[in-house]
């Protein structure tokens, strides 16, 4: 070992830089590892046009507000740069090019993890990866021609990645699916292939911000326990700002699910096919703990955890779906969970002291 902490947080994107700002306001002994050349990485290599659907002001994380006026959409850059000025403003201790490659308990009850260059100790780990981690595309898409060219939203930057005048299929058709099918509209023609539809929402609704009407609903708040939550959560999530409808008028293509792909051809749900000259997975993420070697830590994929705390203690995790309310895993929401749970995190930490003491004295 060659450094022991307190609190080691893995990752820092907004959750992991949220919590951070809370330790250090308690003083405590931290290190923030993340995987990326710099903060706000994960922001700095989404694709280019990005702007967030959440307006400004409702961007900030605690103590430094977003800079950028009211009302306005900050593009994605804006987001990674506000990120680096947060850590650069809190002093934050954040190790870059760190990513965290296994975690394991020790016999002392602490944690080891260890990263490409070291074995740092902690009492406390935070597991702040966020929620889209690792692209996922559906296994037909082995069966695609090799020649069609095929990227997934996560490695799409710009149309010019894909074959000007050609034929995309866009699969998908949540948020960044119509997100990514209407810039490609200008230069490609354009199908979208529609798995399961979720609710779409116009960015603005009676002169207002759509977050204002969410908020002020309560939308981002209600606590995920409770029953009009879970009605929620089985609707699935908003697109927001961009409509389908708004797309066929334009003459964009729409076809039911796809179910079979041959060569270049690719066949719907309906029967009807069509021959593509490129693709773009816009089909969702998973999560990947392979690294967290902490037996009952993770079922069936999912780190297993209540408002963030887990079953094994000292572990915690920050930014996930959900966590608490629908905000958990927004910027300008991520933050009130990590004040509850720096809270709960101290009251862990003065336990274990407690616990530690009586067993040294008796
Ligand atoms: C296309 C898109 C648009 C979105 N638009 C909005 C929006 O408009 N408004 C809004 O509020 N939210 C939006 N979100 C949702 C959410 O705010 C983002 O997903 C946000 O990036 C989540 O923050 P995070 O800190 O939880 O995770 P991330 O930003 O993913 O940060 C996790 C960090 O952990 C690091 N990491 C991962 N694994 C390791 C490891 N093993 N070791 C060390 N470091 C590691 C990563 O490098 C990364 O920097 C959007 C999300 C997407 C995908």
């Amino acid at each position: 070992m060659t450094s022991s902490l307190d609190v080691i947080v893995i990752g820092a994107g907004q959750a992991g830089l949220a919590l951070g700002h809370q330790l250090a306001r308690r003083r405590a002994d931290f290190l923030l590892l993340e995987a990326g050349p710099e903060v706000g990485h994960s922001w700095r290599s989404r694709w280019d046009s990005l702007r967030l659907f959440s307006p400004a002001q409702y961007d900030s994380l605690p103590g430094l507000p977003f800079p950028a006026p009211a009302e306005t959409h900050p593009t994605k850059d804006d987001v990674a740069d506000y990120l680096a000025a947060y850590a650069a403003h809190f002093r934050l201790p954040v190790r870059l090019n760190s990513p965290v490659l296994r975690v394991h308990r020790t016999p002392d009850g602490r944690f080891a993890v260890t990263t490409p260059t070291e074995v740092l100790s902690a009492r406390q780990v935070v597991v702040a990866t966020g929620p889209f981690q690792t692209s996922r595309t559906p296994a037909l898409a082995a069966h695609m021609d090799p020649h069609v060219p095929q990227v997934h939203s996560a490695e799409y930057r710009n149309p010019a990645q894909l074959p000007a005048g050609g034929r995309v299929l866009v699969v998908g058709a949540a948020n960044s699916g119509l997100q990514i099918a209407a810039e490609l509209a200008d230069t490609c023609s354009v199908t979208v292939a529609v798995g399961s539809r979720p609710t779409e929402l116009p960015q603005r609704i009676a002169g207002r911000d759509l977050f204002f009407w969410l908020t002020r609903s309560g939308f981002f708040t209600v606590p995920t326990d409770s029953r009009i939550a879970r009605r929620l959560r089985t609707r699935g999530d908003l697109v927001i700002g961009t409509r389908s409808r708004e797309l066929r008028r334009r003459g964009m293509d729409f076809r039911p699910r796809l179910t079979d792909v041959a060569g270049r051809t690719a066949v719907f749900v309906d029967g009807t096919s069509l021959d593509v000259d490129a693709v773009v997975w816009a089909t969702g993420y998973r999560t990947d703990y392979s690294w967290l070697h902490v037996p009952g830590a993770v079922v069936d994929g999912r780190f297993r955890h209540t408002a963030g705390v887990a079953e094994v203690p000292g572990l915690y995790v920050i930014g996930q779906p959900w966590q608490t309310s629908r905000g958990s895993a927004l910027l300008g929401f991520v933050g009130a969970d990590a004040a509850t749970l720096s809270v709960r995190m101290a009251a862990d930490s003065a336990g274990a002291e407690r616990r530690h003491a009586l067993e040294v004295a008796g």
